[in-house]
């Protein structure tokens, strides 16, 4: 059989891996929700939106021939790792996650470590914060009920429906970001907590770097549970495991 890789994409892992795939001329074709206006897919062979679900993504699998899937979606996509882990199954194709380790808490960091955005919630019955509520678009609804605070937000492009707290400034930027300007910006907002995802990697670290040092809480919402299968952090690893690594390659 050809190889040929659908990489479930939405990360810069994703991309870098497409990129990488298309030097050495493997076919491949990386997949975006189409979630954002504008793709960063930087020339890459893709494709846009949802499969439809489970079945209908094992049947686009079929048509397009694909051989391996690498799983390079968000941590917290977890509904595309989970379909993409089943049409794996009925369709007998291999798969693989391309990710990044979460961050780790050391004795300088003041988190609170909570499961769900829900938990996260729970928390803010308190008297007026202002928060750096670091969690992306899709969530952000669920800190509606607590409208007293004052609520950073930070995105890589404008929201399309305007946020239902009444005080709340947002940000629009894309990683990745440095400690010096994110220590700038939790200082002139005077931000005394952090809600943010435990996302891992690099882009968006220096928030939590600069936390540390400004001794800001942070609550951090910890990662869900994705299905059980072979985890890779590096990129050659993924190409030694989809049998195109080479040395001379320079990746
Ligand atoms: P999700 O909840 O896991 O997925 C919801 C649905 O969106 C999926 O069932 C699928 O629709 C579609 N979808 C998601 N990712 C897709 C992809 N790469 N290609 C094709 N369809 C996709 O996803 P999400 O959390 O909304 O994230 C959407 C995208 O943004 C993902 O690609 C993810 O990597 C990226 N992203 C997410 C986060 C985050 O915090 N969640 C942060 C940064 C980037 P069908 O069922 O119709 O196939």
């Amino acid at each position: 059989m050809i190889t040929n890789i659908l990489i479930i994409g939405g990360t810069s892992q994703g991309n870098v891996l497409g990129k990488t795939l298309q030097t050495q001329n493997i076919n491949y074709v990386i997949s975006y929700a189409g979630r954002v206006n504008i793709i960063h897919s930087k020339g890459l062979n893709n494709r846009i939106g949802g499969f439809g679900g489970i079945i209908k993504m094992s049947v686009w699998l079929k048509n397009n021939k694909i051989s391996h899937v690498v799983d390079a979606s968000h941590p917290f996509a977890e509904q595309i790792s989970n379909n993409a882990y089943e049409a794996c199954i009925i369709s007998q194709i291999p798969i693989v996650r391309l990710t990044r380790n979460a961050w780790i808490q050391t004795e300088e960091d003041n988190w609170q470590n909570v499961n769900s955005f829900q938990d996260a919630k729970n928390l803010l019955n308190i008297t007026n914060s202002k928060i750096f509520l670091a969690i992306g678009r899709l969530n952000i609804k669920f800190f509606y009920t607590f409208p007293q605070h004052f609520y950073l937000l930070r995105m890589i492009e404008e929201l399309k429906v305007k946020p239902d707290f009444p005080n709340y400034h947002c940000l629009i930027s894309r990683g990745p970001f440095n400690l010096d300007d994110d220590i700038s910006l939790l200082k002139k907002f005077k931000i005394d907590l952090i809600i943010s995802k435990n996302a891992g990697g690099d882009g968006a670290f220096s928030k939590i770097k600069a936390a540390r040092q400004l001794k800001i809480p942070i609550i951090m919402i910890k990662r869900p549970i994705l299905p059980n299968v072979k985890e890779f952090i590096f990129l050659d690893d993924v190409l030694k495991w989809l049998g195109c690594y080479s040395t001379d390659l320079g990746v």
